[in-house]
């Protein structure tokens, strides 16, 4: 017997007009790309993602058409998300930070369509513009004012004349909840980027996934500043959630320094805060060099890599912000787990809760995990075992866009390519990457456990661990740092430092210290990069 219920469709542009609805004075703000701060509210976002609609209809769009955005967080942007989407085509956002060949080989496998791009982003499209195969036109994320004059781009269309003469009272269709929404690549530190197609249905699932009180908890009363950028997976969805919620929205912009960021947080009263670490140490280092406290951060979401120890310290104890460590990844929409505490864990010793807080947290409804061995087996839920991790919900990719990759499932789970452990109370914690994993005479070396120890050293900046080639152990690691500046540091007082604080077995056999510690589009720790700078070196103990 089936249920009496509506069967009302689950689709995005009904966030935006929900907040206009009953959070219509709720504001947005966004930093410019041309420079002032831009305020308005929930109520004129949603009455101009209706005209982008229509501007896109005027523009010949039709359902399940790609259109490209290379943007920052700001609040054309987000009229992008609703405007694009909530007509029935797919926003592709575009990461501006990969490599040029890297971007254009992701909008002609899109088939982008349009290109709506914020003004300092034009050199880099004039740049490469000849090589895109599909696009029929290229649209600046400006006013007629704002156009650099020297731009290079013919008929470049301009956003703010596209709309100025539509009513804005467009009526949004509804279609299968099911219809692709956004597209957004994997950022590839290997092969070629692959898509991850979004639905209406998946976004807006995970967007109530995601603010459950344990997961990012936000609500009318939250202020969020996504340092995130909307081209890394949705913002982590932030957009979308705080629109079903109707928080307040505060958009960086382009200028995610620490002086930047630090202004924003304090005049906007911002309460909740989410990006990836390397952001968190320029913050860390701007407020610590000009004796700086943040007055309303209450909490700041930490992941797209491990968050170390001595950041969710430091945070917690000289700034009074909780870190939420988060997991995710593109192909989960992105959120899997957020760590927060269980009743049980405040009466621990300080330590012991450090290390439940180290942990990637638990899953929400809607995200199923298991980690199993190598030959496929479940590996117990105990905290010690550790296998590969496997996923499976309904905002979980069950494939990449245009079938690249094959079938990716494997009995209907997604292998993350992570490798972890699940403990009784539902926490997972990533020992490593299955392909960054030190595989040291048979047994597996965890490369974050090392970097986290070694980030615990005051001398020390950013720190990575790699596995070098060993004639006895087939790997060992090598521990590559950077100082911070002015750090009197030396091999043997890292070891040192690192002794007692892993298996004797786990100590790197050496310690190499560079100027810069490479990372992704996405802010991770480029280790493909470091292992093609370290081939052919020859550990002492080799
Ligand atoms: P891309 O796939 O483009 O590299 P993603 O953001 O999708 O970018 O990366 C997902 C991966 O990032 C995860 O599979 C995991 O390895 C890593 N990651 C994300 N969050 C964390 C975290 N909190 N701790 C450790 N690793 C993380």
């Amino acid at each position: 017997m089936l249920g009496l219920m509506q069967d009302r469709p689950l689709l995005i542009q009904q966030l935006i007009e929900h907040a206009a609805l009953n959070h219509g004075d709720t504001e947005i703000v966004s930093r410019t790309v041309e420079g002032p701060i831009h305020r308005y509210t929930y109520k004129e976002a949603r009455d101009r993602s209706r005209k982008v609609a229509e501007a896109l209809l005027a523009l010949g769009v039709k359902p399940g058409d790609r259109i490209g955005t290379l943007a920052w967080n700001g609040y054309r942007h987000f009229e992008l998300y609703y405007g694009i989407s909530g007509m029935g085509a797919v926003c592709h956002t575009i990461n501006p930070r990969l490599f040029p060949e890297q971007i254009v080989y992701i909008v002609n496998h899109a088939e982008d369509q349009i290109l709506f791009v914020d003004i300092n982003l034009l050199p880099l499209v004039e740049k490469l513009q000849s090589q895109f195969k599909t696009v029929r036109h290229i649209v600046a994320m400006t006013d007629r004012a704002h156009v650099p004059a020297d731009v290079k781009i013919p008929n470049l269309l301009v956003y703010e004349d596209l709309i100025a003469d539509k009513p804005g009272t467009y009526d949004w269709p509804e279609f299968d909840e099911n219809t692709a929404s956004s597209l957004c690549y994997t950022s590839g530190t290997t092969g070629n980027p692959k898509g991850v197609l979004y639905s209406h249905r998946s976004t807006v699932l995970h967007a109530y996934g995601a603010a459950l009180p344990d997961t990012l908890g936000l609500s009318a009363r939250s202020v969020v500043l996504p340092v995130v950028p909307m081209f890394h997976v949705n913002a982590w969805g932030l957009p979308y959630t705080a629109a079903m919620v109707g928080a307040k929205i505060v958009f960086p912009g382009v200028a995610l320094d620490g002086a930047s960021l630090y202004e924003l947080f304090e005049k906007e009263k911002v309460v909740f805060t989410a990006g990836v670490p390397t952001v968190w140490l320029a913050l860390i280092q701007y407020m610590q060099a000009n004796k700086l406290k943040l007055s309303t951060v209450r909490y700041a979401v930490i992941g797209g890599s491990a968050a170390p120890p001595a950041m969710i310290e430091t945070f917690d104890k000289e700034y009074g912000v909780e870190v939420l460590h988060a997991w995710g990844m593109s192909e989960m929409s992105p959120l899997g787990t957020v760590n927060h505490p269980k009743e049980k864990h405040a009466a621990l010793p300080a330590a012991e809760q450090l290390a439940v807080r180290l942990k990637q947290g638990r899953p929400p409804y809607g995200v199923d995990m298991k980690i199993v061995d190598d030959s496929g087996k479940e590996l117990p839920r105990d905290g010690k075992a550790f296998g590969d991790l496997l996923v499976r919900g309904p905002w979980i990719t069950s494939g990449y866009f245009k079938g690249e990759g094959g079938d990716v499932l494997r009995d209907g789970w997604f292998p993350t390519g992570d490798v972890a452990t699940l403990d009784p109370d539902g926490y997972m914690q990533i020992t490593d990457r299955s392909k960054d994993v030190i595989k040291s005479g048979g047994e597996w070396i965890s490369s974050i456990d090392l970097e986290n120890a070694a980030m615990a050293h005051p001398g020390v900046a950013e720190a990575a661990v790699i596995g070098v080639a060993h004639p006895k152990w087939d790997e060992r690691p090598l521990l590559i740092v950077q100082k911070k500046p002015d750090a009197q540091l030396d091999k043997a007082a890292l070891i040192e430092f690192l002794s007692g604080k892993v298996a004797k077995w786990w100590l790197p056999d050496d310690v190499q210290f560079v100027e810069a510690i490479p990372h992704t589009a996405t802010g991770k720790i480029l280790k493909t990069r470091l292992r093609e700078d370290f081939k052919g070196y020859k550990l002492p103990t080799a």
